[in-house]
């Protein structure tokens, strides 16, 4: 049972359910996404039978990201705040299909939301995000973050001694 588990008879039971749960930024569950927290990511949830088979999740999820400016490769906080619906039909129901954010559920008492939950934020998340609009980058010849010093290198990158040797060979 993981945290963001669904118990399917006390939905039937009780027609809806609230969910809330503190995801660590260590949970195996980001493991391979490529995303990183810097603190846990708070889940809000709540789920509603929809007739048919169908439940409706809605709720939010809050976080703080943990990234990389793609130019200077410096860490970049951003703070994520996304509102999600979660549509899950019953494996049995005609032409169930896992598509266009539809879900499926199979036999059991409970489902887990994690990895639709996981799938919500891979999507949600931006990951090219630079510090800021005018981030210089790294330079290219010898890496110095062009944000903080400028270097000596020459914004023409043919290296003079190549270019010597080149008109050497042509003789
Ligand atoms: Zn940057
Ligand atoms: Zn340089």
């Amino acid at each position: 049972m993981t945290m963001l588990s669904l118990d399917l008879t006390r939905l039937d039971r009780e027609g809806s359910i609230e969910l809330k749960a503190s995801l660590p930024a260590a949970s195996a569950l980001w493991e391979g996404s490529g995303i990183e927290w810097d603190g846990s990511v708070e889940v809000k949830l709540k789920a509603s039978l929809a007739g048919s088979g169908e439940i409706v999740v809605r709720g939010s999820l809050d976080g703080r990201l943990k990234q990389q400016c793609r130019r200077c490769l410096e860490p970049v906080e951003g703070q994520m705040g996304h509102e999600l619906t979660l549509v899950f039909v019953a494996a049995d129901e005609m032409g169930a299909e896992d598509d266009d954010g539809v879900h499926v559920y199979g036999q059991g008492t409970e489902i887990d939301l994690s990895n639709a939950v996981l799938e919500e934020v891979v999507f949600a998340v931006d990951p090219y995000v630079i510090c800021k609009s005018d981030c210089k980058g790294l330079c290219s010849r010898c890496g110095t973050n062009r944000n903080k010093q400028t270097c000596n290198c020459t914004e023409d990158h043919t290296d003079s001694r190549w270019e010597a040797l080149r008109v050497l060979k042509e003789k």
